[in-house]
């Protein structure tokens, strides 16, 4: 595959891009990050605060309903939330497997483990089936934003709503949680699934009677395809995740309850206690929006890295190269199929490009046959099970230390050995919950 002239450019003044091209793991340092105060101005006028309380406010509204139709949540009052795990067997085994001593305490954010969708789509995903179903609600007069949102669950409802029509494509798990929601609120839901999903995925939707499309090309033709059609259709909605911003709101609302589990867990981040963050990377929504949500929080006493599989550097490849949505790994002569099959996106979210833009510290890329090897380690060393796109986290806290790239990153932003030390680093789980037991065997017995 031949390499466009942008991409050949890039190669040849920075290092960073030979590695992307030649499908070396590396990291890259975005270097239009700016001090939280530059950006703030900026942020408050495109995605505000008040934006994302706003979603936050609505996950409430709708607490009632979910914790009555999706008992796994009653504990949690109806908020769709995940644990806050230190790993401290696995920080000692990484940093031996891989000789780098990870400082700090590392943390899994386990939203592996998220209510109803078993991944971090629970958040986005979800909320955008919610808000919705309450802006077709509201406009019927069918509910008010007073009413005890239980009454979701009524057979009235539940029968206006199989008028309309929800469509989105994914990779799978985008897929599995909007269709999941959506299926359970009444809607009809079509699911546009790329080569890269894998069959339990699709046969679980089928299972709750959503309608799965598959496609043999990947998933921007899968996303296109769906748009499409769904815009031929009045009464369908498509789930853009290239474009979406409740989406991205939904994400960003995981930021304020990760301060909460803090507070309860006596984490302190503050300038002489850093949160240094890793969140595996497909197309960037939502990686996108929980670096949103923590920037706002936590300023410059937090640094979000995401993480992509190096067949798939698609928001590397778009940030670095200022080309946004345009950029496709193919413009850097990358192709082929990824075992991280929740990552497997050619071009990036423009959306989440553009708005983390002056966010994000910067991305590791992992290739496959290591995530499976993460992997085994977590669940010997924890008898945690997270699936393999999850475990691109782990590439994270081992190749700051390890890359020179990382070491300068640390200098230059002030986080000394003492600063590292008191520092909370968190490896962010996106998915496993739902994983089938014969599947979980036979990713354990995976070497590529
Ligand atoms: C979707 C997904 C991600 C990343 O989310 P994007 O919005 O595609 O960037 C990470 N891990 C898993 C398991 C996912 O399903």
């Amino acid at each position: 595959m031949s390499i466009s002239e942008y991409a050949q450019k890039m190669i040849e003044k920075d290092e960073v891009f030979k590695d992307i091209s030649e499908l070396k793991e590396t990291l890259w340092i975005n270097d239009k990050l700016l001090p939280f105060e530059m950006t703030d101005g900026l942020c408050q006028l495109v995605v505000s605060d008040a934006d994302i309380a706003d979603a936050a406010d609505r996950l409430l509204r709708f607490a009632p309903y979910i914790r009555k139709c999706f008992p796994e949540t009653e504990a949690a009052g109806g908020l769709i939330e995940s644990p806050l795990s230190a790993i401290e067997n696995m920080q000692k085994a990484l940093g031996e497997a891989y000789d780098v001593e990870i400082p700090g305490k590392l943390f899994l954010k386990r939203d592996s483990d998220l209510p109803i969708a078993g991944s971090v789509k629970a958040r986005g995903g979800i909320y955008e089936v919610l808000k919705h179903a309450e802006d077709l609600a509201l406009e019927a007069g069918l509910v008010t934003t007073d009413d005890n949102y239980e009454r979701f669950a009524d057979d009235d409802l539940k029968e206006f709503f199989g008028h309309y029509t929800v469509q989105v494509g994914s990779t799978g798990n985008l897929g599995l949680s909007i269709g999941i929601m959506s299926a359970f609120l009444g809607f009809k839901v079509r699911v546009h699934m790329s080569a890269d999903a894998r069959q339990w995925k699709k046969d679980m939707l089928r299972s709750k009677g959503v309608e799965v499309i598959e496609y043999e090309d990947d998933y921007s033709a899968a996303v296109l395809e769906g748009r499409r059609q769904s815009d031929l259709d009045p009464s369908s909605y498509f789930v853009d995740d290239e474009n979406s911003l409740p989406l991205f709101l939904g994400y960003a609302v995981a930021a304020s309850r990760l301060r909460k589990q803090f507070e309860e867990q006596g984490i302190i981040v503050d300038s002489d206690h850093p949160l240094i963050v890793y969140i595996p990377c497909g197309v960037g929504g939502a990686p996108g929006g929980l670096c949103y949500g923590l920037k706002r929080i936590y300023k410059d006493d937090v640094h979000v890295f995401f993480c992509e599989p190096t067949l798939f550097p698609s928001v590397l490849i778009g940030m670095a190269s200022g080309k946004d949505n345009e950029a496709n790994v193919s413009d850097f002569g990358i192709s082929g199929m990824s075992a991280a099959d929740g990552l497997a996106c050619a071009s990036p979210s423009g959306l989440v490009t553009r708005l983390d833009r002056n966010l994000l510290s910067g991305d590791f890329t992992v290739r496959d046959a290591v995530l499976f090897d993460y992997m085994r380690m977590l669940m010997d060393t924890e008898d945690i099970f997270i699936e393999p796109s999850s475990c691109a986290a782990f590439s994270g806290p081992l190749g700051l230390m390890k890359y020179e790239a990382g070491r300068d990153y640390l200098a230059s932003h002030g986080l000394d050995s003492e600063k590292l030390a008191n520092s909370t680093q968190i490896c962010w789980a996106t998915g496993g919950r739902l994983v089938p037991e014969e599947i979980r065997e036979q990713y354990a017995n995976t070497h590529l």
